[in-house]
């Protein structure tokens, strides 16, 4: 018998056992929720007003509720699950390494197979300045491994306080407290604090910054920031320079062709080190293995995570490139940096499976080929809506914003009021209607699942525009349109 004081309470006891054998006692399961289960990004206190959704089931691009309602995951879960739900050759290679070896560590000398075996594939698949892998539990730590990569590599390079990280506005970058003060959402910043040594310049964004320019000169300009704050804070000072080939969670911005080369160009004219954050782009969502690629830029260090194991078991890590590896392993001694979970044998295994699933069923080059082509086309012809102001997409990302009057020059049209919430209004739509899209502001975002096919691209569209619809009927109902 335990002591009375470690003992659980029988009424919490009974409540677990039955959400866990009846999961679909939702009542039951949304009160355990609200009493115990702190959600991340989440205001509990307006969570608790309206109750969770259970997600209980996923197949191919669908999920299930525990009430039984179908939606069709327009998000890939959270940008991850490229494979599509219910792949029994990633749960069964899981089964067998936990059945095998469920655990070792990295530490002491020692090594596993998986980890092993993914650390090649994943050379196989990147760029080749790509030789070496760092595996971390999560992006957020591959971003910590890297801020911690770099700032060594300048000691080892004799560039004592060689430290600055310059990163933008509106990227993310994970929630550490590393990956947080990289990224740049201010309301991050605000309850975290930053830490010292991270800049942040403008985001390429030409909706919100590019008046008077066409595309490729604003490109030219957004880049320009970074060589304006290079100098600002002196080129020997500069480590490295950090940003996602394309905004994921700041809202699918994706930048002009003219800028990641310009970037490019900045970078090695100082000798600062490239990282680009693919934790979201790389694994194919934009139609190429690395967003990198696509973008025609070189980096020194990847960071992924997400679609490495299609989200099913976590897993991240940083690609490290030769410039940096070298310096690491011939002047390093100890890198005293690493995580219990680095390498994990299971998540490795699921990793494995997962990117010979992709390349056994050309999923990378039917995204660039095939479907990518087609959404873009279909996406872009939702821009004839009355409250669809823009509409792009990149590969398997997409985003349109709302606005209240459009005009012929994006730049000319009329938005709505941050506080009237029209993206979250648009949001409640797409969900009452089985159709999940994240808004960004009033910014409607999807990255659906790799494996989509042209006919389901068709429904897909077909759901947000009767959700857009549905969106301006209840607009013009309040008199906001
Ligand atoms: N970088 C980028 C570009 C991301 O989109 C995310 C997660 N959305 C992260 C880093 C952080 O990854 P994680 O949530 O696995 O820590």
């Amino acid at each position: 018998m335990p002591p009375q004081s470690l003992a659980p309470a029988a009424a919490v006891l009974a409540g677990v056992k039955a959400a866990v054998h009846e999961i679909y006692d939702t009542a039951l399961i949304r009160k355990l929720d609200a009493q115990h289960y702190m959600h991340p990004f989440t205001d509990h206190a307006a969570l608790k007003e309206k109750g969770v959704r259970v997600m209980v089931r996923g197949d191919g691009i669908y999920l299930w509720d525990s009430e039984g309602n179908k939606s069709l995951d327009g998000m890939s879960g959270l940008w991850c699950v490229n494979v599509g739900y219910g792949r029994t050759r990633i749960s069964e290679a899981v089964y067998k390494q936990m059945e095998t070896l469920p655990f070792y560590n990295s530490f002491f000398n020692t090594t596993n197979v998986p980890a092993v075996r993914l650390a090649a594939l994943l050379v196989e698949l990147s760029p080749p300045q790509f030789n070496h892998v760092f595996f971390t539990g999560s992006g957020s730590e591959a971003n910590d491994t890297n801020l911690r990569m770099v700032r060594r590599y300048w000691d080892l390079m004799g560039y004592q306080g060689r430290h600055t990280i310059i990163s933008r506005y509106n990227a993310y970058h994970g929630s550490t407290l590393a990956g947080s003060a990289l990224g740049g959402m201010e309301g991050m910043h605000e309850q975290a604090g930053m830490i010292p040594g991270i800049e942040h310049i403008g985001q390429p964004n030409y909706l919100e910054s590019g008046q008077g320019m066409s595309e490729n000169e604003f490109g030219l300009v957004a880049a320009g920031w970074l060589e304006k704050k290079i100098l600002e804070v002196g080129a020997d000072k500069v480590a490295a320079f950090i940003g996602e080939p394309v905004q994921g969670a700041g809202g699918v911005i994706i930048p002009p062709a003219t800028y990641w080369p310009e970037i490019q160009r900045i970078c090695d004219k100082y000798g600062i080190l490239l990282i680009a954050d693919e934790v979201i782009c790389g694994f194919g969502r934009l139609g190429a293995w690395f967003g990198s690629e696509l973008m025609q830029i070189k980096p020194d260090l990847i960071t992924f995570a997400k679609g490495v194991t299609s989200g099913y078991v976590p897993l991240g890590g940083v690609l490290v490139g030769d410039r940096v590896a070298k310096v690491l392993i011939d002047k390093g001694g100890d890198f005293n940096h690493g995580f219990t979970y680095s390498g994990h044998p299971v998540a490795c295994a699921a990793a494995l499976e997962n990117l010979h699933i992709l390349l056994e069923e050309k999923l990378v080059e039917k995204v660039a080929l095939e479907t990518g082509p087609y959404l873009k086309a279909k996406f872009a012809a939702l821009a004839d809506h009355p409250l669809v102001g823009f509409a792009n997409s990149c590969g398997f990302v997409a985003g349109l914003n709302l606005v209240r009057k459009k005009a012929a020059n994006v730049h000319d049209s009329e938005y709505f009021q941050p506080d009237q919430s029209v993206g979250m209004i648009c949001r409640g739509h797409m969900f009452e209607n089985g159709m999940i899209m994240r808004a960004v502001g009033d910014r409607m975002i999807i990255a659906p699942p790799l494996v989509m096919t042209c006919a389901q691209i068709d429904e897909m569209v077909a759901k947000i525009r009767f959700c857009l619809d549905a969106t301006l009927a209840d607009l013009q109902q309040r008199g906001w349109m």
